[in-house]
Parts: C-alpha cells; structure tokens; sequence
C-alpha cells in the first residue's frame, strides 16, 4: 500500500525539517550473516523508502554521507584495532562472519560511510539546530582498542571527538536505547567530563563506569521500559548537542534484545525523546536490530522525528515490492523482451552454424532484456559488492519449467549465484502470478 495523496499533502503541511543521512552502500555486504541474527538487511533502503515516498522526508532533505577520514578514526581507535580492520580475520571476528566470504575493502567502506554520516550530521545539526537522522551508526560496543557485537569503530566517540578538535566544548548527552549496554560508549567517552551517557537495557553487562544505566526486566514491555525512560530524562542534563541510539533491537520478538516492547512502544519511546529534546541540536542513529520488523522502528523514529505522529507504518505495506514496482513500471517491453528483430546470433541459427538456443524465457524476456532489469532493480551493484564480476543471464528448460540462471564470476571461477524455475500460468480472479520461482 503506497502512501496517498492526502497523507503525502497532510505530511508536507506538518512536516518538521530532519536530515536523512542515507547510501545504498549502509546495505552490509554480508550475506551469511543476515539471515543468522534475523538482521533486516535492507533496514536503510526501507526507512529511507518510506520516508521519503510518503512525505515526511522531501527527497530535498536526503544527504548522501562522504567516507570518514582515518585521522578522525584515530583520535579515538589505537593504530592496532585501526590495523586489524584491514585484515579479513579482524572483521570476520566483529560480524561473525566467514573471513572467506567477507569483502573488506566493501565492508570498511559501508562502517565509514556510517561514521561518515554520524560526523556531518552531527555538525549540520549544530549549524541548522535541525535534526538529522542518520540511517547507520549508533556502533556503542566499539572501544578505543576493541571492537565486536558488529561494531568495528564507535561513530558516536569519533563524532565527538572530531567536534572537539574544531573547538565545540559544550555537553553532550548520548541517550543509549538500544537493547544492549553501552560498554563501548563507555570506554571511549569517559575522559570526557562534559558528556552524560544514559542508558536503558534489557541485558545486565555489570556496571559500567560514567554510564547512567537502568538494567530493565526481561520481556518488560512498554510501559515500564517508558516509565523508566521518564526518570532517565528527568535526570539527565540538558545538552548543547544530543545523539540518540534508538535501538531497533527493543521490539518483543528480536533475536538478541530481551526487552519485548511492541512497535507502538518503540514509537512512543521516540516521541518522548523527540519532544523532550525539542530544539536541540541532535542526531539519531538506528543502533542494532535484530528482526524483520526492524526497519519500522528505524522509519517510525524518523516519523516521531519530523511528523510527532503516533500513526503507524501500515502492517501492509511491503517495502520491497513497491520499489521494485516502480522501477518495473520504468522498464518497456522493448528493453524486456523480443522485438522481432534478427540478430547475428539468429541468422547464424538459422544457417546452423552454430546450436539452437532457447532465445526466450517465458517466451518472452531475451537475457540481455532480464540484464538490464537486474542491474536497474539494483541486484548486480550489490552482488558486486559480494565480489563478483561479469554477470551473464541464461536459460534453458528446467524439468517443472523453465530455467533461469544467474552467474558471475570471483577469483577467476564462475559461479551459479541465482537458479530460479519458472513457468507461466494464466489465472483468473485477482491474485494472479504469471510465473512461479
Ligand atoms: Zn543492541
């Protein structure tokens, strides 16, 4: 369900100016790991998706983050967990992940683009006093010399730190609402007596030293988790610039946060921040999230941000297929499938000089037709980022049906990376599929 014309229009009425710091690169290059902690990987495309197509963010307000400096990492980081990173085993450790499959230079590039984005919003918000919600970030576990629980650097210790270097010596508060405690955040930040770290937890980690911390019950729901929340604001200092790690992970259902809050909850929790910090100059990060539900927090934080609206995202509407409709809509029949014109490929056929191939799927798509889909619904720029190189469609008949295949390339050696079987139906009634996979 797409967002309508009265909502887009009551939205720009409404509407308070935030800054969406967002790449397609936030996606991780990680295909192992996605599926093992239950992380939505597209969290930011889908946060961005809708909230730009229904209007809380105008596309105007959506800033794409530069790669953060070495020399910004390394007022914070020592040389040797900055050293480590460049090694497949060090990153490997962070994510869980299989140094075999990992991408590194890919990988570095998504975690600096999020500190990246952590560092301008945060000086855009000191410049404009206007929020900005940066889409990836919020990596609390990272300590000057160590990092994990997929936190290779702390993007909020290094944007402080830089801010510091420029001369801004005013408080800072970082409000950690995210699941898990803040050891990292701790770590970094506690040379620094101008910073107040307030945190809510769902996992008791011990205490953590110049951290505000309240370890909630397990399965606590929402409305202890916001009465605590109240007391923590009612304690913490008034800042000059706020960072806010609203943690996706606090929903009831997460694989790793114990906390159980319901989406609703999420949002009021968000609303609380958002009027209470009213004015100030602060930056949103998204934190961990470990469910397919994840990404609504991260949207509904940007609605509390520029809409103060408790409306919730509609349980229908799926991210993926209306983007991918879109761009559908874009691509002709001409580009898709067979013109009826004769190739040198055809004749050559005909004259049997070389085998008979099938030409289309479905009787329809030519190969170069189903390429030029894949790269605009963007499916070759992240394999890309996976490693692999020289992308080819083919197809045959496939016993059910018919065959399609996508391979590519890495380290020399052809893969196959997508098989699929198809085959057309016709179907009466409204839910119709022509193909199945
Ligand atoms: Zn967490």
């Amino acid at each position: 369900m797409a967002p309508g014309l009265l909502g887009r229009l009551a939205g720009a009425l409404l509407r308070r100016p935030v800054t969406l710091w967002y790449d397609p690169r936030y996606r991780l290059p990680l295909s192992g790991v996605e599926g093992q902690v239950g992380m939505e990987p597209r969290r930011a495309d889908f946060a961005a998706w809708w909230l730009t197509s229904s209007g809380a963010v105008p596309p105007g307000r959506v800033r794409a983050p530069s790669r953060i400096p070495l020399e910004e990492l390394a007022r914070v980081h020592t040389p040797r967990l900055l050293e480590s990173l460049g090694r497949p085993e060090g990153l490997a450790g962070i994510f869980g992940a299989d140094p075999g499959e990992l991408s590194t230079d890919d990988l570095l590039d998504t975690i600096r683009l999020a500190c990246g984005g952590t560092l301008e919003a945060a000086r855009e918000a000191l410049r404009t006093g206007q929020p900005g919600l940066n889409l990836l970030g919020g990596f609390h576990h990272a300590a000057p010399d160590a990092a994990g629980g997929f936190c290779p650097v702390n993007d909020v210790a290094v944007a402080v730190a830089a801010l510091r270097a420029e001369g801004f010596g005013r408080r800072v508060l970082v409000l950690d609402l995210d699941a898990h405690p803040p050891d990292g955040l701790a770590a970094c930040l506690r040379q620094d007596p101008k910073v107040f770290v307030g945190s809510l937890s769902g996992s008791d980690w011990g205490p953590l030293e110049g951290v505000d911390e309240t370890v909630l019950p397990e399965g606590c729901g929402d409305d202890t988790y916001l009465g605590a929340l109240e007391a923590l604001l009612r304690r913490a200092p008034y800042p000059a610039l706020a960072f806010v790690i609203a943690g996706g992970d606090v929903l009831a259902g997460d694989k790793l946060g114990k906390l159980g809050l319901s989406l609703r909850g999420a949002r009021r929790r968000d609303l609380i921040v958002a009027r209470w910090l009213d004015g100030v100059p602060q930056v949103w990060l998204p934190g961990g999230g470990y469910s397919r539900e994840s990404w609504r927090v991260l949207a509904g934080a940007g609605m509390a941000l520029a809409l103060r609206t408790l409306r919730a995202i509609p349980r229908g509407y799926d991210p993926l297929s209306t983007r991918f409709s879109g761009i559908s809509a874009q691509l002709s029949h001409a580009e898709l499938g067979d013109t009826g014109e004769l190739t040198g490929e055809d004749i050559e056929e005909a004259l049997g000089l070389r085998p008979a191939r099938q030409r289309l799927l479905l009787g329809f798509y030519t190969a170069s037709g189903l390429e030029l889909a894949m790269h605009r619904y963007g499916v070759f720029q992240h394999l890309a980022r996976l490693g692999y190189r020289d992308f080819r469609v083919s197809f045959d008949m496939g016993g059910a049906g018919e065959r399609l295949r996508l391979s590519g390339t890495s380290d020399g050696q052809q893969h196959v990376l997508v098989e699929a079987v198809l085959e057309k139906r016709r179907c009466l009634g409204r839910r119709c599929s022509t193909s199945t996979g």
